[in-house]
């Protein structure tokens, strides 16, 4: 049996080994989901997306009042130093996270907090979707509502995560693999980890940004989509588009691009992942290595 050797955790400037990786029960996340985080995956020695992980940080720190106490670019050199720390050259998961800190209990207490917890927890083994056949997910619809932006901005990546994790309980009941949420007004939103795209006579549609997280694949499909020549539109999208749908796909950072071939009792196009899906997913995989950030220096 295969020895699992123990990573090494990134908490608040020091590298710890994961069993001595520990936050205070005091520590708002913990208390209120008071924080936001990313996921990033590592392939071929490469950071992917860092830039764009980072920039999503900070927006998610600014909107939830969160003030972080280094550059952007220190956040980017930790982030590649978890990688390096723990050689996780491939199919590695990286995940930054920043709670708001630790204090009393109190929701009174929020603004006096200062000194936010940042964390970087490696993770190896994550399957990521970049080589081989395009996967092939089912889905049902969900009867959760994905949260609206009146309520909190869905492109926020926080930390309170139990619109997201009912959903995907949805999910598992049924066996499926995505739960697809509607926002509230009953248009198409996204998957609890997800997001989603359909092709309609080679046009790419996918909801508008405001009501879903505004994934970092999903910006690279878009652009890569574009670069192709094929007509892109964001829009409010109902049930009888994406049933109607030629092909439905799903993206985000572990999946890259996944072929959604069943939709409850409906069968996507003929069942099988259609031209555009595996086009765009191999147009995005060579973006995406393209603009990888290499993590052992040369
Ligand atoms: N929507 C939600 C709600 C998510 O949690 C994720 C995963 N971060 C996505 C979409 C896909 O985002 P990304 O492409 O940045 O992984």
């Amino acid at each position: 049996m295969a020895i699992r050797r123990e990573l090494k955790v990134f908490i608040n400037g020091q590298f710890v080994p994961e069993r001595d990786a520990r936050i205070s029960v005091y520590d708002r996340s913990f208390l209120y989901g008071d924080g936001v985080f990313e996921g990033i995956a590592t392939f071929s020695g490469r950071v992917m997306f860092l830039r764009e992980h980072v920039q999503r940080l900070y927006a998610s720190c600014r909107y939830v009042q969160i003030t972080l106490p280094v550059s952007p670019d220190q956040m980017e050199a930790w982030i590649v130093e978890t990688a390096r720390v723990n050689e996780l050259d491939d199919q590695g998961y990286i995940r930054p996270l920043v709670s708001r800190g630790e204090g009393p209990m109190g929701l009174d207490q929020t603004a006096a907090i200062q000194k936010p917890n940042i964390v970087i927890i490696p993770q190896l083994g994550r399957s990521i979707d970049y080589g081989g056949q395009v996967k092939c997910y089912s889905a049902v619809m969900s009867s959760m509502r994905r949260t609206p932006q009146e309520c909190l901005d869905s492109r926020v990546k926080a930390n309170n995560y139990l619109n997201n994790v009912m959903a995907q309980l949805e999910a598992s009941s049924h066996r499926v693999d995505v739960a697809i949420m509607l926002d509230t007004r009953g248009f198409v939103a996204e998957g609890p980890g997800h997001n989603i795209f359909i092709v309609q006579q080679k046009e790419i549609l996918t909801p508008r940004p405001q009501n879903v997280l505004n994934g970092i694949t999903r910006q690279a499909v878009l652009r890569v989509a574009r670069e192709a020549g094929l007509k892109v539109t964001e829009a409010d999208l109902t049930l009888y588009d994406l049933t109607t749908a030629d092909e439905v796909f799903v993206t985000n950072t572990l999946s890259g691009v996944a072929a959604v071939t069943k939709v409850g009792d409906w069968i996507v196009g003929d069942g099988a992942p259609g031209p555009e899906t595996v086009e765009l997913r191999a147009r995005y995989v060579k973006h995406a290595l393209d603009r990888g950030t290499l993590i052992k220096r040369t």
